[in-house]
């Protein structure tokens, strides 16, 4: 059977297409109960809780939607969706293009689903997919078992707006995933800026993919991804490349050690595997598992979630009122003149940057004032 997320025909939302709430176009709903009628938010929430992937895959559609109305009943179904999530192992994967993180994590999911049962969901975080008119990250095709497999769920990232803005999206996606039954959450995303910090502050383990044979193992990688990490691994560790991974490796923990100890207390670890030839796999996942009883055993686990819920807060605020400034009409229309002054060195960046926010602030009292 066609796993209903993976046919674009059973997508059903058209983002943006100015609808008050969008139609159900999906031949199998058509049959059950919420047939030929619009998704009220409890009827979204419902199906998500009965673990129904395609209603689960509308809602993410409505997470991702820039449209007010759709945000609105997003937001609502979200709210609803809290209670049910929270239980899940959530794993942030990264690595540089070529890494071979589609390829591992087709494996890993895999196994995962193997060894414990369960439900999985893929996710993405990837900013640079707005330019690329598509993401690489999440892309079905590129996990060949996982896509056809009934309790895998995958999701490209998100390709509108701001890094923080298709973060918090990834976020929002991950409490509708948990609270459909998917316990184990993998984000992927791309090992090379900003992506990983985001990445970071919503999962339980961080996982680092490297490569090794290039001779500079520790030069390309920053060293604040490297303090992010829970976990290194070193793949395409096969054929001749067993004894430059085994080298890289040593490389690794050797850098690793030069750290302060992480306020988990677990002491990252590095591993070499091959994910094209499913090697080491299985050491990989005992090494994610032990980090999981050791975090859970001293409290770091909550500890850790209850800072990204804190996180979380303030990155909302940051991002509406960064939203209600920039959206503004009053200011949008004043912005380029700003910045024209401030280049020709009319005005400092400061006083500009005053002038604009007297100017925003004005227009927030005088709005107060006439409510
Ligand atoms: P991504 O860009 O990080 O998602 O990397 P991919 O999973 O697409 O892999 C990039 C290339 O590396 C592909 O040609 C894979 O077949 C290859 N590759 C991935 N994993 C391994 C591995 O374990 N060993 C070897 N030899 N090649 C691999």
């Amino acid at each position: 059977m066609i796993h209903p997320e993976n046919n674009e025909e059973y997508r059903g939302l058209t983002v943006n297409s100015g609808v008050e709430q969008p139609s159900i176009v999906n031949p199998y709903l058509q049959r059950g109960r919420f047939a030929r009628r619009r998704l009220t938010a409890a009827d979204y929430v419902e199906g998500i809780i009965k673990g129904n992937v395609t209603i689960l895959g509308q809602a993410v559609t409505l997470v991702e939607s820039t449209n007010p109305q759709h945000q609105a009943i997003a937001q609502e179904v979200i709210e609803k969706c809290l209670p049910y999530s929270g239980n899940s192992i959530r794993i942030g994967i990264s690595g540089v293009p070529g890494a071979g993180k589609s390829t591992s994590i087709d494996e890993f999911g895999m196994h995962v689903l193997q060894r414990t049962g369960g439900r999985l969901a893929v996710l993405a975080i990837d900013p640079s997919s707005e330019k690329t008119k598509g993401s690489i990250l999440g892309d079905k095709t590129r996990m060949e078992k996982l896509s056809t497999h009934p309790d895998s769920f995958i999701r490209p990232s998100p390709s509108a707006g701001s890094l923080g803005g298709v973060a918090r999206k990834t976020r929002e996606t991950i409490i509708l995933c948990e609270a459909a039954g998917f316990d184990k959450i993998f984000v992927e995303t791309v090992g090379v800026g900003q992506s990983e910090t985001a990445c970071h502050s919503m999962v339980d383990f961080f996982l680092l993919i490297q490569l090794a044979g290039t001779g500079d193992e520790l030069q390309g990688i920053k060293r604040g991804i490297m303090e992010m990490a829970d976990g290194i691994v070193i793949n395409k560790c096969d054929g001749d490349n067993v004894e430059p991974c085994k080298l890289a490796a040593r490389q690794f923990s050797n850098a690793l050690h030069l750290f302060p100890a992480p306020e988990s207390g677990w002491t990252p670890q590095v591993l070499c595997y091959s994910g094209f030839y499913g090697l080491g796999i299985k050491e990989v996942w005992d090494m994610v598992y032990a980090y999981f009883d050791f975090t859970r055993a001293n409290g770091y686990f909550q500890h850790r979630r209850a800072q990204q819920a804190k996180y979380w807060m303030y990155e909302s605020i940051n991002e509406q009122l960064r939203n209600d400034f920039y959206n503004n009409p009053t200011i949008a229309s004043m912005l380029e003149t700003a910045e024209q002054s401030v280049l020709n060195g009319q005005r400092t960046s400061f006083v500009a940057a005053k002038q604009l926010l007297d100017t925003y602030y004005n227009i927030r009292q005088t709005a107060v004032e006439q409510r």
